[in-house]
């Protein structure tokens, strides 16, 4: 009998990849979260449900994205083919939409009335916030009074979809408080609200869920991908945050004879609080209800981690990451900033497109990769668009030194 498809055997019924995983709950939410995975489980698989979430993919996230052959980087780097799958061609620019109006279907599904979500530079809370629109249900994003000084605009964008932004004003005020406030919140209320996490993290059934619903970046490429060129792709590649981009790509592939790659912030160097390489750099630990693999301090506490691309700033990783490269199946990579900014102003010049900061980081790895295996092909998740970061960089790294 032929074996069932990778994402059919992980996560185990109790949230587990390996060791993996879990849910790491305070007593008053066990209930809850059975609640959603059991919602998760039977709406989820509904034809409602799937045709719903279908039509909503092509009409209002403009589904599928393209691959694309970027021929003139290809040449520019002298090695392997490099196709970049066009995330950032997806409503509100970035993949993060696929999670988000899959959560707030599955929300309004329930009857629930509110989303609520922290955000650190506010991708996630954007994004959230225009589901919460498509949808009518109210929306609650706690944000670090750092962060929201920070990231003004994306906190103009919130308020205009109509989403409440909650300033988080203890602790650090970013991201950590972000979430325990964030938290606090739901548990107020959780028959009413549902608490939408915005990457492969979490506790179960999170983690799977969101891998679930960014599977169709893996699924489109996959058969796009095949039609361009006859083949699969030799090299996958992606950068990882707490994952959900590179899950949504890799999952597809699992089963494949592919090489994947899973790229991480490397900063400004090696020495711990000037990265966020999680997977590289750390140890296994459970944070934020799920045991992984996380950058820890000499106190064993989560630790102060940078990226120059706040959507990969986070000190642990999603459990699945952790898992597969614990076997193998995935390889780890690195790109630091000053790659990552030469690869932001590679792309945009020879091609046209402007990435997003954390996609620039595995544009980065690719054209790396590139001129070790020069007749092969490597598929790139452009995980987003980088409007949002031009200000920083051209202010920060000025284009005229990037000739
Ligand atoms: C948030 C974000 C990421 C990082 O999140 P993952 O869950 O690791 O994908 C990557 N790219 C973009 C454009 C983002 O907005």
């Amino acid at each position: 009998m032929r074996e069932k498809a990778y994402t059919q055997r992980f996560p185990d019924s109790k949230g587990y990849f390996g060791k993996f995983g879990g849910a790491f709950l305070p007593p008053q939410l066990i209930e809850q979260f059975e609640k959603i995975e059991q919602a998760y489980l039977t709406i989820g698989n509904s034809h409602d449900f799937i045709m719903k979430l279908r039509d909503i993919r092509k009409h209002f996230q403009g589904r599928p994205t393209p691959v694309y052959y970027a021929k003139r980087l290809t040449e520019h780097v002298g090695g392997a083919r490099i196709y970049l799958k066009r995330e950032d061609l997806n409503h509100t620019g970035a993949h993060k939409l696929n999670h988000c109006m899959g959560e707030a279907l599955l929300a309004s599904y329930l009857g629930k009335k509110k989303l609520i979500a922290e955000t650190g530079a506010g991708q996630h809370g954007v994004a959230l916030a225009t589901a919460a629109a498509y949808f009518g249900l109210e929306c609650e994003i706690h944000m670090g009074e750092v962060d929201i000084a920070k990231e003004h605009p994306n906190v103009i964008r919130m308020r205009t979809l109509g989403a409440k932004v909650v300033p988080v004003s203890f602790g650090q005020r970013t991201l950590k408080e972000a979430v325990d406030s964030a938290f606090e919140a739901y548990l107020k209320d959780p028959e009413n609200s549902i608490y939408a996490i915005g990457s492969v993290v979490g506790p179960h059934p999170f983690p799977r869920m969101v891998r679930d619903f960014q599977s169709v970046v893996g699924i489109e490429a996959r058969e796009q991908f095949q039609e361009m060129t006859g083949n699969l792709p030799d090299n996958l590649v992606a950068c990882v945050g707490g994952g959900s981009n590179a899950m949504g790509l890799f999952s597809a592939f699992i089963d494949d004879p592919c090489e994947i790659y899973a790229v991480e912030p490397m900063g400004r160097g090696a020495k711990l609080g000037e990265h966020a390489a999680s997977l590289t750099y750390g140890s296994e630990g459970v944070l934020h209800g799920f045991n992984s693999i996380m950058l820890k301090d000499d106190a064993g506490e989560p630790a102060a981690v940078y990226s120059i691309a706040s959507g990969l700033d986070y000190p642990s990783v999603g459990p699945e990451h952790a898992y597969l490269s614990s076997i193998g199946r995935t390889k780890i990579a690195t790109a630091n900033d000053e790659e990552t900014i030469r690869a932001f102003y590679m792309l945009s010049r020879f091609e046209g497109i402007i990435p997003a900061l954390e996609s620039a980081h595995a544009v980065a790895f690719a054209m790396r990769l590139a001129k070790e295996k020069p007749f092969e092909s490597i598929l790139v998740n452009l995980s987003g668009r980088g409007d949002k970061d031009i200000d920083f960089v051209t202010e920060n790294y000025p284009p005229e030194a990037y000739m």
